[in-house]
């Protein structure tokens, strides 16, 4: 499942080859539905509307006219491409038309991915983008006081608490393992006893973990594709993500690995406390 560097990456690279803002001839479904229905209204409310911008919130990409906003969520394997003419594939769920004679298309094996509409400058109340956290890099809205205040009395480990999108979005099982390592921090640990400064360590580490990976193209777990097609790359090696059993790093100590929160976790009992 693509993560937030790979939606980033997805994003940049969209709004790159958007940056001219083009406007919109077509839109062409070849189904009613993904992992939901699509507006049956939205082709005809996108027809004749330029990208303003391509922005991202979570792991949601917003393609934005001055009509309406088209949300997509790229599920497990959802992506675009520029598909000029010919480039038909099988799991193409949609085709943006520009006038100017470009086309993208999305396509979805699995079809968990989403398409929908948003009103201009309601993005917000989106049922999907309603009740998140702030985004980690953001450095005025994600602060390691923000952090705390997430915390403060909870009894829930701090990896699935990190990983709750109320708090923080777009952390992910690799990113949260990785970033707790980097700061010292066992991912059992109560939410409530990370003093302050290991918070701030936390959120720096957070930072840092997302942006090497946006850095390096994202990575490439499953089949995800950047925008324009390439394959997803990711050169960064994990320090303890998926190597339960080999030494750390930094002190050699094999690995120890369990699950927590219902998802499989790496940390050193040595380096992490
Ligand atoms: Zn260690």
């Amino acid at each position: 499942m693509p993560e937030l560097p790979e939606v980033e990456t997805v994003r940049s690279g969209l709004a790159l080859l958007l940056a001219d803002r083009p406007i919109l001839c077509r839109v062409q479904l070849m189904r009613a539905d993904l992992r939901a229905p699509i507006p049956a209204s939205l082709a005809r409310r996108l027809r004749g509307q330029p990208i303003i911008a391509v922005r991202r919130r979570a792991k949601y990409l917003l393609f934005e006219t001055p009509a309406a906003t088209l949300l997509c969520h790229l599920g497990m394997t959802g992506t675009w491409r520029l598909a000029p003419s010919g480039d038909e594939r099988i799991h193409d769920h949609c085709y943006l038309h520009f006038f100017d004679g470009r086309r993208l298309a999305y396509r979805d094996p699995r079809r968990f991915g989403l398409l929908d509409l948003i009103e201009p400058g309601r993005a917000e109340e989106h049922p999907a983008l309603a009740g998140l956290g702030p985004e980690p890099l953001d450095a005025r809205a994600f602060t390691g006081a923000v952090l705390a205040e997430r915390c403060a009395g909870r009894k829930v480990a701090i990896k699935p608490l990190i990983m709750d999108q109320r708090v923080v979005v777009g952390v992910g099982n690799i990113y949260a393992a990785e970033a707790l390592f980097r700061a010292g921090i066992r991912p059992s640990c109560f939410s409530g006893r990370v003093s302050r400064p290991r918070l701030d360590a936390l959120v720096a580490a957070i930072r840092a973990v997302l942006l090497e990976a946006i850095a390096a193209g994202g990575s490439t777990i499953s089949d995800f594709r950047q925008a324009g097609g390439d394959s997803g790359y990711f050169q960064t090696r994990f320090q303890v993500y998926d190597r339960a059993g080999q030494p750390c790093v930094r002190c050699g100590a094999k690995l120890r690995g369990a699950v927590l929160g219902g998802r499989s976790t790496v940390w050193c009992s040595r380096c992490q406390r």
